[in-house]
């Protein structure tokens, strides 16, 4: 496997300078950026790089898109669904460039790497005057300072298709206890429902001292429950010459002073074993949480994903993570009514669902996603039938919820502050390592701090609790 491929320093620097550019261009202006994000948190994190480069160029941020001079839109091309609504939402901006010529609407993010959706932007809308893909996304600065220099719609889909890493871009986190900590990108594995490796590129990882350093900043601004990220993370390190995988940067994570948590999305379970969760079960700082999407509990149906493991595989991963950290908390992702799935197939899936106990269960039905093999399998189920799936595995996970929530009544639990709460008796939302909603109540409650808390009630959505 090849090392990744990095953007250079001196091609960074230059991407300053166009920041630079774009401050003396507005300079006096006070303009301000309204960003909108789709889809999952590597987007939320591109984001976060987006608006750190418009901060620094001089944009205040602004909530209202309406108040907007610059708009920006991070797509999501997971779901046709997504898409639609970013279609939607960018038709429904023409008035405002219609009546502000020199508004910049941009847009990126997954659906933006997708030549057919280039195609149509350019063709049917007009409004979008700035337009570039993941690969491209370093380059923000000099492409925003060429739409305005150049007066004409800029789009660039280009890069190295494989995908880089850039290092040293500004960021601008939301304020608060939580933030992302990218890892790695892009995804190697090519699940036949899923469009990432055709938008996202290979898989690549950061150098471990890169993240760390980053992991002390983020120490050092306070933030408390940093979630690392990649589409993949079990195959951190494949593609470094170090001696390192991802259990080893766990391990060097933890070693890091300060009191915090860390977590982890998402992993496969082909590339988890017991490297990980040993050292999951030996870090201090490392929550005791595993998000393992298993997709269906039928070994054909799992074929047909291109999974690369069985159910029999699965359940001994969890057997050995649950005998390591008897007090795992545990979520997965199950896909229903993929093209082929029979109700034997479903029952399958319904039995591991009873016989695993996960506390928490992200269910999908299948949607049909257009540039993926699966796309062009045969379906077999009826719509109604695969709805009826569905429902019946959603009644199911909210009884083992409600028996495994029972378990935490009266429970002395360490919890994170990490919000408002809408109601009044809790005023306060926290976290369980477990990264189960809490919401508190008590004396001195301030957000971004551990407390400890006994759990007073608990419902289907939300625990409840009294800091101690
Ligand atoms: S592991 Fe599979 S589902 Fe996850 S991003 Fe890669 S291809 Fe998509």
């Amino acid at each position: 496997m090849s090392l990744p491929n990095i953007v250079s320093k001196e091609q960074i620097q230059n991407q300053y300078t166009y920041i630079d550019g774009v401050a003396e261009l507005i300079r006096g202006k006070q303009l301000r950026a309204y960003t909108h994000t789709f889809g999952c948190q590597q987007n939320e994190a591109d984001t976060e790089r987006i608006r750190g480069m418009l901060h620094e160029m001089g944009y205040e941020m602004t909530d209202s898109a309406e108040d907007a001079d610059f708009i920006l839109f991070n797509t999501c091309a997971v779901r046709e669904h997504a898409e639609e609504r970013a279609f939607g939402n960018i038709g429904a901006l023409s008035h405002l460039k219609k009546r502000r010529p020199d508004l910049i609407i941009a847009l990126c993010g997954c659906m933006a790497q997708q030549d057919k959706n280039v195609q149509k932007i350019k063709k049917s809308y007009p409004q979008v005057t700035l337009l570039f893909g993941t690969h491209a996304l370093w380059r923000f600065p000099s492409l925003l300072y060429r739409t305005m220099t150049e007066k004409k719609r800029i789009f660039d889909i280009g890069g190295d298709e494989n995908g880089e890493i850039a290092e040293g871009l500004p960021v601008m986190r939301e304020n608060g206890a939580k933030a992302w900590l990218s890892i790695m990108y892009g995804c190697n594995n090519f699940c036949t429902y899923c469009i990432v490796p055709y938008v996202r590129g290979r898989e690549r990882s950061r150098r471990p001292e890169e993240i760390e350093s980053e992991l002390r900043d983020l120490i050092s601004a306070g933030y408390k429950d940093i979630t690392l990220l990649g589409q993949n993370v079990n195959s951190y390190g494949k593609d470094l010459e170090l001696d390192i995988d991802f259990a080893d940067l766990l391990r060097r994570l933890n070693a890091v002073e300060g009191d915090f948590l860390i977590r982890f999305m998402t992993s496969h379970p082909k590339d988890a074993g017991p490297r990980l969760f040993d050292a999951m079960a030996d870090c201090s700082k490392v929550a005791k949480q595993l998000h393992l999407p298993f997709q269906s509990g039928s070994d054909e149906i799992l074929e047909r994903m291109n999974r690369r493991y069985t159910a029999a595989d699965y359940r001994k991963l969890i057997t050995y993570a649950r005998g390591k950290m008897p007090n795992l908390t545990l979520s997965s992702d199950i896909i229903v009514g993929f093209p082929g799935e029979t109700e034997a197939d479903f029952q399958q899936t319904l039995a591991l669902v009873q016989e695993i106990q996960f506390d928490l269960l992200f269910t999908f039905l299948y949607s049909k996603r257009s540039g993926t093999p699966a796309a062009e399998y045969e379906d077999n189920a009826t719509p109604a039938e695969k709805q009826n799936r569905f429902e019946r595995l959603l009644r199911a996970q909210d009884e083992i919820v409600a028996k495994r929530q029972d378990a935490y009544q009266g429970k002395c639990m360490r919890l994170l502050v990490d919000g408002g709460a809408r109601g009044t008796e809790y005023p306060y939302t926290a976290r369980t390592e477990g990264n189960l909603l809490v919401c508190v109540r008590g004396d001195d409650i301030r957000i971004g701090t551990f407390i400890e808390a006994e759990i007073e009630k608990t419902s289907l959505r939300c625990l409840f609790a009294r800091k101690r």
